[in-house]
């Protein structure tokens, strides 16, 4: 797996800071104060020179890091790879609470917050040149001053930028329209799941009765701010059988949504608890998913799946499948081995239950 905390000492200050490191591909032309100096470098341990000291770091190559930016917690001699240069899967964890208890939520709720905006702020424009950063929890939105001001100043500043923000949607009003009318220059995609069009249904699966009517409000108040929206739809056992009913709401009431993300479920937090009752297997039975591609296809709908291994997807509808899972939790397996779709494939969660996960799989579905 690839390391995103790293161990740190050196530090002359104790509060947690931002820096960004040198290397050989590292932009340094936007601010010197918050750069580090790469000084020396062997194997996995090297040193860096910073305005809060010397820091040396130790478990990984100074190479793996040009470029990355850096939060340092001198307390706990940690750094954690907030913008990783090389690649293209970064976000900011803003907060672990959330207002829902969604049944597959890949990171449950906590009750506390750590406040690190600023940080996050700071971090923001030392990103390389370009960057995609996600913005995620729980539920970002929940801090939504402190949100759209972190996206204001920072595209404010770095123009270049782009963000993802996953939100429940449960928290817009009218009063942000004027707000989201100003971020709406295609620069930020609000990421929002919708799991079924019966409220009932999508109340149960996220657990929060009234989810379902606070949501449509809320991509009302998005479309009439101008708001780039991917609405996005984890199938589990208990929505398949709806799924092409919600490709025609999609398809009829929501049409200014820029992308339909229909996606597999992932085995950490509640999904792994509850796993064996959400869990479909689509290289089984991928019926339901077709059928509401070809709906939302036939309607003008833009549609994606996320997190579908390639050969548990029929061939004829294989391009819809994007390599989703971020680096850093995405693995391989056995059977992948010499597989020819290996490049354009996503693989598995590094979590993936080989024993309880898709029944079919591999080389033979590819040439089937
Ligand atoms: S066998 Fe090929 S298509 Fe299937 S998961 Fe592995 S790489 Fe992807």
């Amino acid at each position: 797996m690839i390391p995103l905390r790293i161990q740190v000492e050196g530090a002359t200050r104790e509060d947690p800071f931002v820096v960004r490191l040198s290397g050989a591909t590292a932009d340094t032309t936007i601010s010197g104060l918050w750069d580090a100096l790469l000084v020396h470098s062997e194997d996995e341990k090297c040193a860096y020179q910073t305005r809060h000291g010397e820091l040396r770091l130790s478990g990984i190559r100074s190479s793996d890091l040009a470029g990355d930016v850096l939060l340092v917690d001198p307390t706990r001699k940690v750094g954690h790879r907030l913008l990783r240069a090389e690649s293209p899967h970064n976000a900011f964890l803003v907060t672990e609470r959330c207002d829902q208890i969604c049944t597959m939520c890949s990171q449950p709720p906590k009750r506390y917050h750590v406040d690190l905006f600023p940080l996050f702020q700071q971090a923001a424009v030392l990103a390389p040149k370009g960057m995609t950063i996600g913005i995620t929890g729980g539920e970002p939105m929940l801090f939504k001053d402190q949100v759209f001001e972190l996206l204001r100043r920072t595209l404010a500043a770095r123009p270049d930028l782009s963000f993802h923000v996953l939100t429940n949607a449960q928290h817009f009003d009218e009063t942000d329209v004027g707000i989201l009318r100003e971020l709406s220059n295609g620069k930020v995609l609000w990421g929002v799941p919708l799991y079924a069009r019966e409220s009932s249904l999508h109340d149960a699966i996220v657990r929060k009765p009234g989810a379902f009517d606070k949501l449509m409000n809320s991509l009302g108040v998005l479309a009439r701010g101008g708001a780039l929206i991917e609405l996005r739809t984890v199938v589990l056992k208990t929505n398949a059988p709806a799924l092409e009913s919600l490709a025609e709401y999609v398809s009829v009431q929501l049409p200014f949504i820029s992308k339909w993300a229909i996606m597999q479920l992932e085995n950490i937090g509640f999904g792994r608890m509850n796993w064996d009752k959400l869990f479909f297997d689509n290289s089984e039975c991928f019926a339901p998913i077709g059928a509401a591609i070809d709906v939302a296809r036939g309607r003008g709908v833009n549609v994606a799946l996320y997190n579908f291994p390639l050969c548990t997807v029929p061939e004829s509808y294989r391009a819809f499948a994007a390599p989703s899972i971020s680096d850093w939790k995405q693995r391989y397996l056995r059977e992948c081995d010499g597989c020819v779709s290996r490049k354009d494939c996503g693989g598995f969660f590094t979590w993936y239950p080989e024993a309880r996960g898709f029944s079919r799989l591999g080389l033979e579905q590819i040439e089937a």
